[in-house]
Order: structure tokens, then C-alpha cells, then sequence
């Protein structure tokens, strides 16, 4: 008997609307680019409880005939190609023919759409791939859509919708990434009625702004070269706003925004080392280049594409934004140095200069200039210790196996009593205790100290609160700021006294008694970013991920070198944790060498 079938329409796109329809964002973005591709000059999208219950797209674009309007939602339907090398001469955002097909097959769908030429429009409904209703319709030129209970006829999917605040993030980011690059249409956004965005046309310069929220246009520079092969334009932050939390990153390449890890490694390079290795910079570039230089259809969702020549891109931003840094890259690192040299130059020669506020200093908090040997990341990262803590360099070059402390319980963290400690160098503390000697990652014990000190401030309700005698105002990104938004109440118990102040901004009132004094507004957006981070990469609850936020802020850095008392006071507190031997990462915080180890490594 045979057994193999071809799948029925309907089933088949709802299999290509998993990869192409992730969550509600994937169809604010799908739309959007169609209302592109219909040359609309303006684009409003409007949604109810972050896209979960109904997502409308209204465009002024060229329309489509009720034929057109029939066929749209077949899939590989498209306007955009005839022929398989029109995929190499691409202009438009679609060519795949399936956001609508793969819409209709989850979601409840209408539209009304009408060309200018036409005296009336089309009405069409659809669920779930079938058209229900079809009819004429008076409607404005152009072509409304309207998606409401997504996912309905999925529950995997429709079960693993977040919050709403997560999916208007989500939501955000699409929105801001068509909206950018096209300052030359209006777009708005509007949540449950409220005003996310109005952006009406403008210049490139004001809609990065708008959407960056940065009123101060000084805090960019402009990028501008053209090549044969590709030109760069846009704008990069000035090294002194580059920020501890990601996300004002864009990069566009023929107005599509794309994902490119050695794209954005070119551009942090040529900052070089205006910027310390915890901050990124902000950047909005455009790329442009010809379509046959370029491979789009690589991924289903677009966001990653292929140039033919990598590396001259690579070499191509990298010195555009290289140039655009001009002034700057020449100018020193600050460092204590420095900083006294250019003070005591401004008194002599230039005294009305002479109480210019010498800058902070941006390289890390533990920089100890009395240090004769300067350490600086770099040597950390080349440090033997640091590769100790690889787990691998004992294990090779040494033969001994080194384990993870978690593996050999062997200390019994109870009545722990250290015959002897002493600073290595890079940040690592030995310690003797009986029969063992083992080897501490310091910043790393004192994250964990710190981390299980906050969660604890969290679950108990214990943390103090530190009032600012001036608040601070705090601008974000929409995402970041929605982000904070979602943690307002976990934040309190952390002891962040934050209000939300509208408009991306945040007013910083008070601080975690504990953290050490220093800039309220560093700190907040530290926080957010490691939080990110921790709630990305790590698989653990809100409340942790926070905790150990804070104490990626506040943990002391592997430069600084311990006292004999702190040492002693940090190894104790190490050992009153509840795990005092691995981090959140799954990393050892120390590792253990035991007698029987040492006295086999003799033999
Ligand atoms: P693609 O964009 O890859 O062509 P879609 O499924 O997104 O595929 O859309 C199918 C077709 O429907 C498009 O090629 C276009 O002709 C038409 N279409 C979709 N959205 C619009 C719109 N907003 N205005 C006019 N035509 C549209
Ligand atoms: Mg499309």
C-alpha cells in the first residue's frame, strides 16, 4: 500500500507559519514590509493586549485588484518575482509569497484594500487558510488588515506567548526596525489606544532621534563613504555615551535590518579603545549595495543575508566608522596619568581652564595606579589562572586532573578554618585549609556573596533603601524601558526606588543601600542589561537573574588587589553561601586541589 500524501493547504501553511510567524512582532514585521513593498507613505499600526488579541495594519499603499486580493493569500503567492534571478536584483522586503498564506492558516483575518483606480474595494475574511466572506466594500485607497486571536487553532504557540509586555518589546523592536530607515514615511503605533509612536516624515537625523530618544544631536557623529562596492552611512554614538546595556545597535543593509555578529565585531573594533570592554556603542548604520551582492533568501525570516565578499565589507565599515571616530581616535586613553598631565597643562598655560573637571576615568573600577605593574583585561585574559579556571590547563599540562569544586565535597563549609590565604596574581586568591589547598576566582566568590545576600533582600523583604537627595531622570530605549517597566515591583525589593516617569523615561528616587556609591543612572542600566543577559542565557527565575544583576555590578573586579583581612572576610562569607562552588554560569567559583591528589602528583 502506498503511504504518502500531499499535505492539504491549509496544513501545509500552517507548517511554514511556524517558521515564518514566531509571535505577534513576526507579523507586525511581515506587514509592515508589505505596506513597504506597496509604496505607502504611511503605515499605522495598531494593537490590543501586546498583539495576542487583535493586530491591525492600516496602509496608504497602491492597493490590490479583487483578484489579487483573492489570490494574495495562496501561498507562494507574489507580486515581487517572475523569475528565479529577480531573487539576485531584490528591492523589496517580500518575495517568498507566504506572510499572508502563513498568517491565514492561525489566526482570524480580514482585509479591505481598494487601488486609487478603482471606485470600490474588497472585503475579504478568512480563518484558518479558508475565506469565509468575500465582498465590495467603500474603503480608502490602500489596504487595511486586521489579525485578531492569533494562534488561535495552535494552542503550543499560543501557550507560549509572554507576558504582554514581552511581546510589545518584541513588538517594539520590529516596529523601530522598519521605522528607522525610512524617515521619509509616517508611522505610529499605538497599544490598547495609547501613543507608542507617532513618527512623521523627516530627516534621517530626526528619526533616529525620535526613536533614540536622545534630544541632544552632539551625542552623534556621522558616517559617510562610498565605495564601489557598498556605501556606509548613518551614525555612530561618541564614544562618552556609549552605553552598559545593548540594544541601540542597527544595522541596515539596503534598509533591511540584519543580525551580523562580524559586522557589529568591525564596528566595536574601530572604537577600539575609546570604549571599556563592559559598554557598547551606539550605531545606526546603512548599508547599501547592489542587490547581486547579497543573498537574502537565507533565512526564513530575513534577518541574516550573505555578502559575496565578507571581508571587504568588514574592512569597509571598519574604517568608516574609523573615520567618523576621527578626533577621537587619536586622543589617549584616559587614565590617571593622562588626566594629571592634561590638568596641570590647562592651569599653566590656559589658567581660565584651569578647574576643568578632570573626566572619570572609564577603565574599570579596580584600576589601582599605585599598582607598578598595570593590569589590564587583556592580561587577565591571558593570565595561566585564568586558564585554571578553563579546567583545562592542569588537566594538560600538568596531568593532574583539576575538578570543579562541586564534584569533591570535601570541605565541609561548616567550622572552615584557613591555615593560610594569599593573593595570586589576575584576581585569584590561594588558600590553605586541612588537606586542601584551593584556588579562588574573587571577583567570582564575591558575585556569589553578593548574589545570595540580594536574593535573600528580595524573598525576605530586607532590603534598604538609600533616598537620592536628587532624583535622577533616566532615559531608556522603548525596550529597555518597557523591560523596566515589567521589573518595577522586583526592583523595589532590591532596593531601587524607581518611578515610571513616561515617555521612555525612568526617575531613580533611591538605591540598594549597598551598592557603592557611584552613578545611579551606570547602575540602573547595568542592571538591565546583565539582566537581559542572565535571563537569556541562564535557565533561572526572575528573582535570581536580578539578584545577580546587582551583584555583576557591584562584584570587585579581578585587578583589585585584596588585604589579608578582606581576603579572610571574603573566603568566609564564600563559605556561609548555601552553593558556594559554582556560579549561575555553571563556572567554578574555586577549585580544589586535595591531598590525595597532591601527594599522587609526587609519585
Ligand atoms: P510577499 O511579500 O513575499 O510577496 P506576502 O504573502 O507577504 O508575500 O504577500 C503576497 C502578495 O500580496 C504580495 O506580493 C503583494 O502583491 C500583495 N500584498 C500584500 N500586502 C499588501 C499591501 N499591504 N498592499 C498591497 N499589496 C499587498
Ligand atoms: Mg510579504
Amino acid at each position: 500500500m502506498d503511504c504518502i500524501k500531499l499535505l492539504p493547504d491549509n496544513i501545509a501553511n500552517q507548517i511554514a507559519a511556524g517558521e515564518v510567524v514566531q509571535r505577534p512582532a513576526s507579523v507586525i514585521k511581515e506587514l509592515m514590509e508589505n505596506a513597504l513593498d506597496a509604496k505607502a507613505t504611511n503605515i499605522k499600526v495598531l494593537i490590543k493586549d501586546g498583539g495576542s488579541t487583535l493586530i491591525q495594519i492600516i496602509d496608504n499603499g497602491i492597493g490590490m485588484s479583487t483578484t489579487d486580493a483573492r489570490m494574495c493569500w495562496e501561498r507562494h503567492a507574489t507580486s515581487k518575482i517572475n523569475h528565479a534571478e529577480d531573487l539576485f536584483k531584490l528591492r523589496s522586503f517580500g518575495f517568498r509569497g507566504e506572510a499572508l498564506a502563513s498568517i491565514a492558516a492561525i489566526a482570524h483575518v480580514e482585509m479591505k484594500t481598494k487601488r486609487a483606480e478603482d471606485q470600490v474595494g474588497t472585503f475579504i475574511k478568512i480563518e484558518g487558510s479558508k475565506v469565509v466572506e468575500q465582498s465590495a466594500v467603500a474603503t480608502n485607497n490602500g489596504t487595511q488588515f486586521s489579525i485578531k486571536n492569533l494562534f488561535y487553532n495552535v494552542p503550543a504557540r499560543r501557550n507560549f506567548l509572554k507576558s504582554m509586555a514581552v511581546e510589545m518589546r518584541h513588538i517594539i523592536d520590529e516596529f523601530v526596525r522598519v521605522a528607522v530607515p525610512h524617515n521619509e514615511i509616517s508611522f505610529s503605533l499605538f497599544n490598547n489606544d495609547k501613543e507608542v509612536f507617532i513618527l512623521n516624515a523627516c530627516s534621517p537625523e530626526t528619526r533616529i532621534a525620535e526613536i533614540l530618544g536622545k534630544k541632544n544631536a552632539n551625542d552623534f557623529l556621522k558616517v559617510g563613504e562610498t565605495h564601489d562596492l557598498l556605501n556606509v552611512g548613518g551614525f555612530i554614538g561618541k564614544p562618552e555615551i556609549a552605553k552598559r546595556t545593548r540594544g541601540e545597535q542597527f544595522l541596515f543593509v539596503n534598509k533591511r535590518f540584519i543580525k551580523d555578529g562580524y559586522l557589529n565585531h568591525a564596528i566595536v573594533n574601530a572604537f577600539d579603545n575609546l570604549i571599556t570592554k563592559d559598554q557598547f556603542p551606539t550605531y545606526v548604520l546603512f548599508l547599501e549595495t547592489d542587490p547581486s551582492h547579497i543573498d537574502i533568501n537565507i533565512h526564513p525570516t530575513k534577518t541574516e543575508i550573505k555578502f559575496d565578499d565578507e571581508r571587504s565589507v568588514y574592512s569597509l565599515v571598519k574604517s568608516a566608522v574609523k573615520k567618523s571616530l576621527g578626533g577621537y581616535a587619536s586622543m589617549p586613553e584616559l587614565d590617571f596619568e593622562n588626566a594629571f598631565i592634561f590638568n596641570s597643562h590647562t592651569t599653566t598655560e590656559n589658567p581660565k581652564f584651569g578647574n576643568i573637571s578632570v573626566p572619570e576615568p572609564r577603565v574599570n573600577k579596580g584600576f589601582n595606579p599605585f599598582q607598578t605593574e598595570q593590569k589590564t583585561w587583556k592580561s587577565v585574559q591571558n593570565s595561566q589562572w585564568q586558564k585554571i579556571f578553563e579546567n583545562e590547563y592542569l588537566n594538560k599540562n600538568l596531568n593532574v586532573r583539576v575538578e570543579p569544586a562541586q564534584q569533591i565535597v570535601n570541605i565541609n563549609t561548616e567550622n572552615i578554618v584557613f591555615y593560610d590565604y594569599f593573593s595570586l596574581p589576575d584576581g585569584y586568591i590561594a588558600a590553605v585549609l586541612i588537606g586542601n589547598l584551593i584556588v579562588v576566582d574573587q571577583r567570582a566568590a564575591h558575585e556569589k556573596i553578593l548574589q545570595e545576600k540580594y536574593l535573600q533582600n528580595i524573598q525576605k523583604h530586607t532590603a534598604t533603601i538609600q533616598q537620592l537627595l536628587f532624583p535622577r531622570t533616566l532615559e531608556l530605549s522603548s525596550n529597555d524601558y518597557n523591560l523596566a517597566l515589567e521589573l518595577l515591583d522586583d526592583l523595589k525589593e532590591l532596593g531601587f526606588d524607581v518611578a515610571d516617569f513616561g515617555n521612555n523615561c525612568m526617575i531613580i528616587n533611591g538605591v540598594p543601600s549597598e551598592t557603592i556609591k557611584g552613578s545611579e543612572k551606570e547602575l540602573f542600566e547595568g542592571i538591565i542589561e546583565s539582566f537581559k543577559n542572565n535571563n537569556s542565557n541562564f535557565n533561572t527565575n526572575k528573582k535570581r537573574a536580578l539578584a545577580l544583576a546587582l551583584a555583576q555590578n557591584e562584584a570587585i573586579f579581578r585587578t583589585k588587589t585584596l588585604e589579608k583581612p578582606e581576603i579572610k572576610s571574603l573566603l568566609e562569607n564564600l563559605f556561609k553561601c548555601e552553593n558556594p562552588s559554582t556560579r549561575e554560569n555553571g563556572k567554578p567559583v574555586f577549585i580544589e586541589i586535595n591531598q590525595e591528589k597532591i601527594i599522587n602528583f609526587f609519585k
